[in-house]
C-alpha cells in the first residue's frame, strides 16, 4: 500500500509539472499513465467499472469523475485531477486540485480551503476516533465559508479493492458512527463548492457536475491506520512546494 501510495503522489507530481494552457486531459492522462506503469504499478481507475482513462480529469464545475478528453485547458481553470493504483493487489487513491494559468482569487480560496478541510479530516484518523469525527472536521471548515459541502459522493475504506467499507461522509457527528482501529486505511476526500451542494451527472453516466454550474474542488488523500500510527501514504512534499508555485 506505501508502494502503491508513493506511485500516486509520484503520478500527481508529473501531472502538475505537465500541465498548462493549450494541453488536454488526454495529454495528462498519458503522462499519469505512463509514471503509474513505469512504477510497476497498474492504474485502479482504467476499466474501473468501464471508467475509460487512468485518471480523473474534473474541470471548473465538474465535481468528480469526469473522463480525459481533447478540451484544452484554458487559463483560469481549476483543475481537479484524482489518481489511483494498485501494487500487489493493494490501492492508494488521491486528488488535488490547481489552477492552470491565473486563477482567480475565488477559485483559488476554494482549493485552499478544500485542502485545509482534507488535513483537518486527516487529522481525526486516528484509532479510537470515529467515522463522524471526521465528516464533523471536514464540515466545519466549509461552514464559514459558506461552501456547498457534497454529500452524495463521499469518502471510503481502501485496501485490496478500491471502495470499501466503511463510508467516510464530509459532514457528520463528532462522536458518532464506525470506531476506528488500527489496520484501517481510508480515503477522506471533501468535494466543496462555491455554491450549492446539489449535483448532476451528465448523459455519459460518470462526469458529476454542480447542479448550479459554480465552481467544484476536491482534495484526497490514503491514510493507513499503522501500528506505528497514521501514514497518510499518497503525500508527497514535492507536490505541496509546486501547490505554492502555482498559488492553489
Ligand atoms: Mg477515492
Amino acid at each position: 500500500m506505501e508502494v502503491a501510495g508513493r506511485c500516486v503522489a509520484k503520478a500527481h507530481q508529473a501531472v502538475r509539472e505537465a500541465a498548462r494552457t493549450g494541453l488536454t486531459t488526454i495529454e495528462l492522462n498519458e503522462v499519469a499513465e505512463r509514471v503509474i506503469r513505469g512504477e510497476g504499478c497498474v492504474p485502479s481507475f482504467l476499466g474501473y467499472r468501464g471508467f475509460p482513462a487512468s485518471i480523473c480529469s474534473s474541470p471548473n464545475d465538474v465535481i468528480v469523475h469526469g473522463i480525459p478528453d481533447l478540451r484544452r485547458l484554458r487559463s483560469g481553470d481549476l483543475l481537479s485531477v484524482d489518481i489511483g493504483a494498485i501494487y500487489e493487489g493493494f490501492h492508494a487513491d488521491a486528488a488535488c486540485t490547481f489552477g492552470v494559468g491565473e486563477l482567480s482569487s475565488e477559485a483559488s480560496a476554494l482549493s485552499a480551503t478544500t485542502k485545509k478541510a482534507l488535513w483537518a479530516g486527516l487529522r481525526q484518523a486516528r484509532p479510537g476516533m470515529r467515522i463522524g469525527d471526521i465528516g464533523a472536521a471536514v464540515e466545519a471548515v466549509a461552514r464559514p465559508k459558506g461552501y456547498g459541502v457534497v454529500e452524495g459522493y463521499v469518502g471510503h475504506g481502501i485496501g485490496r479493492q478500491m471502495h470499501e467499507k466503511p463510508d467516510v461522509p464530509n459532514v457528520g457527528r463528532a462522536g458518532k458512527g464506525v470506531k476506528l482501529r488500527v489496520g484501517m486505511a481510508l480515503c477522506v476526500e471533501p468535494m466543496f463548492n462555491l455554491g450549492g451542494s446539489a449535483t448532476r451527472v451528465d448523459p455519459d453516466g460518470w462526469t458529476v457536475r454542480t447542479a448550479d454550474k459554480s465552481l467544484s474542488a476536491h482534495w484526497e488523500h490514503t491514510v493507513a491506520l499503522t501500528p506505528d500510527g497514521p501514514l497518510v501514504t499518497t503525500n508527497s512534499a514535492l507536490v505541496d512546494l509546486l501547490e505554492g508555485a502555482r498559488s492553489c
